[in-house]
């Protein structure tokens, strides 16, 4: 068997081509959506991601404003700015690059997005609202890798999903994703004995965890669907994915390619969760000055 390709680009293509449509309707009701991105440093990949993004919301029409902070800024410095962005009306959205530097506490930075902005869904209003299944912005790499494999017209309901990596952005939130949609669904992690022995199982893997080549073949059940979300950047220059890609493509019934299948993906995601934002204000579900969180309406 060999696996047919599960095309990331091809579905951000599509549903860019939508959003066009979406930001139009909103532009006649006299609401241009921006996104307000927060970068600490020059991390190169961190740039990079960026740019992705900014580039990303211009290809659909909307406005990004750049937020640059110097690598030794203090927390005070990003969150006097976050408090100004919460309540700036032709702000729609609020990213914040990750990592940040060490003396940042990252949490108490993402927590300072007011919820009705955090179209990275990462406030703990959001992840919370994700365990019981409606929350406003999904994280969004797995909202990316559930659109891919609906892309591929197989129900997950029932199904053994083994999610590789259970990390609170990619892992843990694709897991819970999966598992609303009633799959059955196993984590695996770092400390996992004998990995092979969960993946060999799972119709459908999803694998994050930062090491190329870590799923091989023989891991992977005859006719499961992969879904690669890493990204290794290699010594010669090549970006690879975990999963050792040709031999599994052998085996499987759907893989995605790496480049080319989750990443695109998961800008698109951004760009969707910052029309929702904006519509929800458009539509009075969300309001300037911002609610506290425990009003805001469950999504
Ligand atoms: P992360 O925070 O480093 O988490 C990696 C997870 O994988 C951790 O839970 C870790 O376990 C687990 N892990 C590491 N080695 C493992 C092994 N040998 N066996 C089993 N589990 C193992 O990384 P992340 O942010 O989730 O990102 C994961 C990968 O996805 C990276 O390559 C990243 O670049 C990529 N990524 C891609 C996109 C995209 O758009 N395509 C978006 C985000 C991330 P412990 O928790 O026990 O340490």
């Amino acid at each position: 068997m060999t696996a047919q390709l599960i095309d990331g680009r091809h579905l951000a293509r599509r549903l860019r081509a939508r959003f066009r449509e979406r930001v139009a309707a909103l532009s006649a009701r006299g609401v241009v959506p921006g996104l307000a991105v927060v970068l600490v440093g020059d991390n190169p990949a961190s740039e990079l991601y960026v740019a992705n993004k900014v580039k990303a919301c211009a290809d659909c029409g909307v406005r990004s404003f750049m937020h640059r902070f110097h690598m030794d800024c203090r927390e005070t410095e990003l969150l006097d700015r976050i408090a100004a962005l919460n309540v700036e009306r032709g702000t729609h959205g609020i990213l914040v690059q990750l990592p940040l530097p060490p003396q940042i506490n990252a949490r108490r930075v993402l927590e300072s997005i007011v919820v009705d902005k955090d179209v990275d869904g990462f406030h703990l209003y959001n992840v919370g609202a994700l365990v019981v299944g409606n929350s406003i912005f999904p994280p969004c790499t797995p909202y990316g890798v559930q659109l891919l494999l609906e892309t591929t017209g197989i129900d997950v309901a029932g199904k053994n999903v083994v999610v590789v990596g259970a990390s609170n952005i990619v892992g843990k939130p694709m897991a819970l994703m999966l598992l609303q949609r009633e799959a059955t669904v196993t984590v695996c992690h770092v400390k996992t004995r004998d990995l092979a022995q969960h993946t060999i199982h799972a119709d459908i893997l999803v694998v994050a965890a930062g090491k190329p080549g870590l799923i091989k073949a023989e891991m992977v059940k005859e006719g499961a669907i992969v879904i690669d979300v890493g990204i290794n950047r290699m010594a010669d220059g090549r970006i690879v994915g975990d999963v050792d890609f040709e031999p599994v493509r052998e085996r499987a019934s759907w893989i995605t390619p790496v480049p080319g299948g989750v990443g695109p993906m998961t800008v698109t995601m951004l760009i969707e969760n910052t029309l929702r934002s904006a519509e929800r204000f458009a539509d009075g579900e969300a309001f300037h000055p911002p609610q506290p969180f425990w009003q805001v309406p469950a999504g």
